[in-house]
């Protein structure tokens, strides 16, 4: 086979995903062979994932993050269809539903289709986040779990996170934070997310997107181990007696580099690349305004623009890997490989492109 070369990261503005952190890469090949779904063999990587869950768990302000319960998932995908799964069990209603915002990632779409939950998708405030009174209105005694979204996939907005989780409660129903790519920027923010603003259940946090890891490593943390409990069924041929992982078999490598960008990063390293995020995206933001276009004002690095079709498409053409919202705004996702020149050289084919 021709050896292939992966993509450079020059152009690519749409992407959650980034250039790992060097020890990620080096401690994601060291532990290529070994695999996490059976702890009592592997064991390294058994006591390296409590790291990781430690980490996590102080990252997103547990009340007490060395004895948290969680694992390394492939992704936020894993992380949510578990949480749904989770609240799903300890519910008994005989029709489940969950509620979530119009935000709310497409994992969770997945996750109502394979568990057989009803999702009830709210709509938005007309500043993006969900709207309280329509989430009140949704649940009821059937609902398992309210959905908040900490750093939303297209405009990165925060939802009002401890108004549902009391939304949430009062029903009955398990609260679950998706801070899949906004875990790793909101500590340096002073929105409320997390378990130290809200009693939120369970909580979605992925060290392969703003985190530096190597992928496959999303997050899955919660507040009591009953969360994970409910996820366990028995795996008679391993040497431990319970699984309450998706996946059987998983990636050491993602173990192992989530821990190795954690312990590199945390909390010095990701207080800085976020601040170079934000300031890129508010210079994005100007400039993109400057021109006349209407831009979202970002809250968390991502842009959001009204840029028309024929200019979206010579961008594409001249290599840009940009992407779209669902009504079709140009979004810029501004993760640590996306630097100042770069964006400049964006603007600077834009205007090309305009004349
Ligand atoms: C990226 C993302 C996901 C999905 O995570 P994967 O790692 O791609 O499976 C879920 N929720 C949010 C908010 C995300 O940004």
């Amino acid at each position: 086979m021709q050896q292939a070369e992966p993509q450079s990261f020059d152009r690519v503005l749409s992407s959650m995903c980034t250039e790992p952190h060097p020890a990620a890469r080096e401690a994601a090949e060291r532990f290529l062979a070994s695999n996490p779904g059976d702890p009592a063999t592997y064991e390294t990587v058994a006591s390296l994932e409590d790291r990781a869950v430690e980490l996590l768990a102080a990252l997103s302000d547990h009340p007490n993050p060395g004895s948290a319960a969680g694992y390394v998932t492939s992704g936020g995908t894993e992380a949510n269809i578990q949480a749904v799964r989770s609240a799903r069990n300890r519910h008994d209603a005989a029709d489940p539903n969950v509620v979530a915002p119009e935000s709310a990632h497409f994992s969770f779409r997945k996750a109502a289709e394979l568990l057989g939950v009803d999702l009830r998708t709210v709509p938005l405030e007309s500043d993006y986040r969900a709207d309280l009174a329509a989430v009140d209105a949704a649940v009821n005694a059937s609902t398992a779990l309210v959905v908040g979204v900490a750093g939303t996939t297209e405009y990165g907005r925060v939802d009002p996170i401890p108004e549902l989780t009391r939304i949430a409660h009062d029903a009955g129903a398990m609260m679950h934070v998706d801070a899949a790519w906004g875990g790793f920027l909101l500590p340096f923010t002073d929105h409320d997310w997390s378990f130290g603003d809200a009693p939120i259940d369970t909580l979605t946090v992925d060290p392969h997107k703003f985190g530096r890891a190597a992928v496959p490593a999303g997050g899955l943390v919660a507040r009591e181990s009953a969360a994970l409990d409910a996820l366990a069924v028995e795996t008679p041929y391993l040497e431990t007696r319970s699984q309450a992982t998706l996946t059987g078999t998983r990636s050491g490598a993602g173990v192992a580099g989530a821990v190795a960008a954690m312990d590199a990063l945390w909390p010095d390293g990701y207080r800085g690349a976020a601040k170079r995020a934000a300031g890129n995206a508010a210079w994005l933001a100007g400039a993109l305004d400057d021109r006349g276009y209407d831009v979202v004002d970002p809250e968390l690095p991502i842009v959001a623009a009204a840029v028309p079709d024929e200019e979206f498409t010579a961008l594409r053409e001249a290599g840009w890997k940009i992407a779209r919202t669902g009504r079709g705004d140009l979004r810029v996702v501004c993760m640590p490989h996306v630097t100042r020149s770069g964006l400049t050289a964006f603007v600077e084919e834009l205007d090309g492109i305009r004349e």
